[in-house]
């Protein structure tokens, strides 16, 4: 994984969230109806935080996931798990995509691992 200067990180983000926030905002208005300034309340906030711990959760879990069994097919050496990143459109189709880097501690080869994602993230 190549490192980034702090203005790339900012950028990245920001972009990322403004391709992500502007569609799902957008639904959302549609599913739901009305404005989301009359919409808004505790009751909704709960939920939306009840939600956001349930992710962290299974992230956590996810994360805690050693790649076993995955070997560098170079050297044979056990891979390292870099990251996880989920993407919209795909360069194989377009599918939601989720990826995972992994990278060999020993000749420094790496890896992309790409499952296609249950279309059920909101
Ligand atoms: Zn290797």
């Amino acid at each position: 994984m190549t490192s980034r200067t702090p203005d790339q990180i900012r950028d990245a983000a920001i972009t990322h969230f403004v391709k992500r926030a502007v569609p799902k905002f957008n639904k959302g208005q549609e599913e739901h109806g009305g404005s989301c300034d009359q919409r808004a309340n505790f009751e909704e906030l709960e939920n939306e935080i009840i939600d956001l711990w349930f992710y962290m959760q299974s992230l956590k879990h996810k994360l805690k996931l050693p790649p076993k069994g995955m070997n560098c097919c170079h050297c044979k050496t056990e891979l390292i798990w870099g990251g996880e990143y989920d993407y919209d459109e795909s360069a194989l189709g377009d599918r939601p995509m989720g990826q995972t880097t992994l990278s060999c501690p020993k000749c420094t080869a790496t890896f992309d691992v790409c499952l296609p994602l249950e279309d059920d993230r909101t």
